[in-house]
């Protein structure tokens, strides 16, 4: 069911400590870990801690949550004084290179970040 852990997802089992991650920050709703196969200076994941499965499920199940997902993610860059200007992306189905299926947004910066993106 849409929200609830699911046994085979491995971000949930970050979320319940089960898999290890460099976590940065945390807040009642979501969490923050550093990308393990990072694409720039700065690459961190900030997730729902609730089971969605992209960014559209989450934004249709819990808006108030895909909201707490973004303003996480500002605050990593914050953090991360990513002031030269940083990028949020939500890779959604397998053509667009999703590869966990829990809703999860890159925040990347430290580098300059070319458009169009591959
Ligand atoms: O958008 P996509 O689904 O491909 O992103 C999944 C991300 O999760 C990848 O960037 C991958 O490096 C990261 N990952 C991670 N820790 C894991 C497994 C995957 O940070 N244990």
């Amino acid at each position: 069911m849409a929200g609830e852990p699911q046994s085979d997802c491995l971000f949930c089992k970050i979320v319940a400590r089960e898999v290890p991650a460099t976590i940065v920050r945390e807040s009642e709703t979501t969490l923050a870990f550093r990308d393990i196969n990072p694409q720039a200076p700065t690459h961190v994941l900030v997730i729902p801690k609730a089971h969605y499965q992209d960014a559209a499920a989450l934004a249709a199940g819990a808006p108030d949550v895909a909201v707490d997902v973004l303003r996480e993610a500002g605050q990593v860059a914050a953090d991360e004084k990513a002031e030269a200007g940083y990028r949020i992306v939500f890779n959604t189905g397998a053509g667009a290179g999703q590869t966990v299926w829990h809703a999860h947004a890159h925040v990347l910066g430290g580098r300059g970040l070319n458009w169009p993106p591959g």
